[in-house]
């Protein structure tokens, strides 16, 4: 019988949400005996090939590469997971929402203490996904199930979560899962 896919993402993230899902450790082989990785940066696999039951959406949109992720995920997952304090908030990146987005370029591009741009040239090749006004968490693009919050969510945040979803229990995280003090 064919195992349910799991398929995770990182967009505007800096995956360590990723690495506390690697935190779960010796259980990792558990998971694997319970489901097959469809696209991951931990298999490297670039798109969903096949339908998935579970996606995992680490970090927010910033850009419209992310959009586009956001969407193919959301088409192909039955269950789709914002984790993390950027996918479900828009996190540290969200903190330029309160600058004009000229205003970040400059200080990127031109204007920095770090910056050497004595042509005051911004990168405009094709290829670089176009920045959006400003960023958005992931609720806020498509429809999303589940939210586990946390910068990271610990591996057992992560393990009880998707360990009930892949064994249709309800997911129910006790206060020592979700306490951040
Ligand atoms: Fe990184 Fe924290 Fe954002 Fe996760 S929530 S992607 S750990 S900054």
């Amino acid at each position: 019988m064919s195992k349910p896919r799991v398929a995770t993402t990182s967009l505007a993230g800096c995956f360590g949400c990723h690495m506390s899902l690697l935190d779960i450790d010796e259980r990792i082989l558990q998971l694997i005996e319970l489901v097959d990785f469809d696209r991951s940066p931990i298999d490297d696999i670039k798109h969903i090939s096949q339908r998935c039951a579970v996606g995992l959406v680490e970090g927010g949109c910033c850009n419209e590469e992310n959009v586009h992720v956001l969407h193919e995920f959301r088409e192909n997952c039955d269950v789709l997971i914002s984790f993390g304090d950027c996918a479900t908030m828009g996190g540290i990146p969200a903190m330029r929402n309160n600058i004009p987005l000229e205003e970040c370029i400059n200080e990127a591009y031109r204007d920095g203490p770090t910056v050497y741009n004595p042509e005051g040239i911004v990168p405009q090749d094709p290829e670089i996904p176009l920045l959006l006004n400003k960023v958005y968490p992931c609720h806020e693009v498509v429809k999303i199930d589940y939210f586990l919050p946390g910068c990271p969510p610990s591996a057992d945040t992560l393990w009880a979560a998707l360990t009930a979803l892949l064994t249709d229990k309800p997911v129910e995280l006790p206060y020592e899962l979700l306490k951040y003090d």
